[in-house]
């Protein structure tokens, strides 16, 4: 069997975790299987979809290496077929119109609810008469299509995930609508569950792979399939995102759309690692850091946990450490150049590309996310430094003054700095005062960089004498130190 799934997210917000976590899934299932991932827009609901989040969609899958073979498809532009299908439906005697007014409906509904009994549609238009038909239209009331549910029936499939899945006809809430209100002989516009079932049969989809979420709506596509006279396709239902509590992720928790993670920091590759392995185990002996392609490789639902997939705040930021601290450096200062521009350091950029590489390799190592660059820098970037309380602390200690002046003395009367000249003049300015270098370093660490903490000293130095920094910070350090 050829094997085609598809990610169909809904343009109403950006490109959210749980999407981004199932079309993972979607992606691994078909390369696993040399088929087709498949990108389709559900953008039917119009007033909620928008083109920005499209993009954003569009961008953050592109971003994860999630690339599609076929796509994107836009609901929006298929309506002709939706509307086709449910003629097919209504021809059969599949589906029928349904007069009911909104206040009928709430009638019922309170009626149901005073019996002690679950709110359905109690099918009470499936039987009507040509002539109810018209005196209904004759009233001018629109219809909505309903698709006929037997209650007498269950409906079960084998679920990827979950395997025997069972449901019976009555839980499903009565003949459910396909399409919208509409007057006369029109049809509205179809819904969700109609146009996913339609799609997905007309674009050859063999497995559907989506959130638990969605659970509920599998039998009653499964029925339209029937209907349809088309063939089943597998189903798996893959386990949510949930948060600390255990409770599903959502966007009350904070950050959980992949433009966010994308902005914080994280690597495309940590991401979809991270999403990777919420849900899915891989095979004893492999290294939880892999990439797409090698999890592709021995990817199956076997391994596919049932149960909820705690989002870990402390795995995620562990993991995005390993990308950042194994990244070659030319690479790891493409990724930083955009969050010290934000941050708006002044910079050539393009022709002092060597120094940046030697920041971002300075920093590389210590680094858990590339955001953090901004502030662990700034001395760097930033002409002059101010000096913390406990900087200037330190400045004020017995023998500050002389250590300044000491290191001043001797900068000025060598021609270049290297790490082994620097190294050098600290031992010697050391030697002069009689002082150990460990006392020296931390003094000269606060006049540098204004703080008492921070990347390797030396490096650090060197960096800023490249700039010609060090001397104007070593002066403001002593007038500092000198009160
Ligand atoms: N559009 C649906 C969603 O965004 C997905 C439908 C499906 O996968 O069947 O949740």
């Amino acid at each position: 069997m050829v094997v085609r799934v598809r990610i169909a997210p809904s343009p109403t917000g950006n490109l959210h975790i749980g999407t981004a976590r199932t079309a993972v899934f979607n992606w691994l299932f078909a390369h696993h299987n040399n088929g087709q991932f498949i990108l389709r827009i559900e953008d039917t609901d119009l007033e909620r979809s928008r083109p920005e989040f499209t993009q954003n969609i569009l961008d953050g899958l592109t971003w994860l290496g999630l690339t599609w073979d076929e796509g994107p498809f836009f609901q929006s532009k298929r309506l002709d077929l939706y509307r086709k299908n449910v003629q097919v439906l209504l021809d059969q005697g599949l589906a029928y119109r349904a007069y009911d007014t909104p206040e009928e409906l709430d009638a019922m509904r309170e009626a149901q609810k005073a019996r002690g009994e679950a709110p359905r549609y109690d099918n009470r238009h499936r039987h009507l008469t040509p002539e109810q038909q018209a005196a209904f239209e004759a009233e001018g009331r629109p219809s909505v299509i309903r698709f006929m549910i037997d209650d007498e029936q269950e409906i079960s499939w084998n679920d990827l995930v979950r395997g025997k899945v069972t449901w019976k006809g009555r839980d499903l809430g009565g003949d459910m609508v396909i399409a919208r209100a509409a007057s006369g002989q029109e049809v509205g516009q179809p819904l969700y569950n109609f146009v996913v079932v339609v799609d997905d049969i007309d674009m050859g989809i063999s497995h559907i792979i989506r959130g638990e979420d969605h659970i509920g709506n599998t039998p009653k596509q499964i029925l339209l399939y029937q209907a349809l006279g088309a063939q089943i396709p597998e189903f798996g239902h893959t386990p949510l995102i949930l948060n600390e509590k255990g409770a599903k992720l959502s966007k009350r928790d904070g950050v959980t759309s992949i433009s966010e993670f994308q902005q914080m920091g994280y690597t495309a590759a940590a991401i979809a690692n991270y999403m990777t392995l919420l849900g899915w185990s891989p095979p004893e002996g492999m290294n939880e850091i892999f990439t797409l392609e090698e999890a592709a490789r021995v990817f199956g639902f076997e391994r596919v946990n049932k149960a909820g997939a705690k989002f870990d705040w402390d795995k995620l930021n562990w993991l995005n450490s390993q990308y950042l601290h194994s990244m070659p450096t030319a690479e790891l200062t493409d990724l930083l150049i955009p969050y010290w521009q934000a941050a708006e350091y002044k910079f050539d950029w393009a022709a002092n590309r060597p120094w940046l590489e030697q920041v971002a390799a300075l920093i590389g190592p210590s680094l858990s996310r590339l955001d953090e660059a901004v502030a662990m820098t700034r001395y760097l970037f930033v002409e002059t430094v101010g000096f913390t309380e406990d900087a200037i602390k330190k400045l004020r200690q017995d023998g500050s003054v002389a250590i300044i002046e000491g290191v001043m003395d001797a900068l000025a009367g060598s021609e270049s700095l290297s790490e082994a000249s620097a190294q050098d003049l600290i031992r010697q300015v050391a030697t002069r005062l009689g002082r150990k270098e460990g006392q020296l370093k931390p003094v000269l660490r606060v006049a540098l960089t204004g703080e008492t903490r921070g990347p390797d000293l030396i490096q650090s130095w060197l960096l800023l004498h490249q700039r010609g920094w060090d001397t104007i910070r070593l002066r403001a350090a002593l007038e500092t130190a000198q009160g």
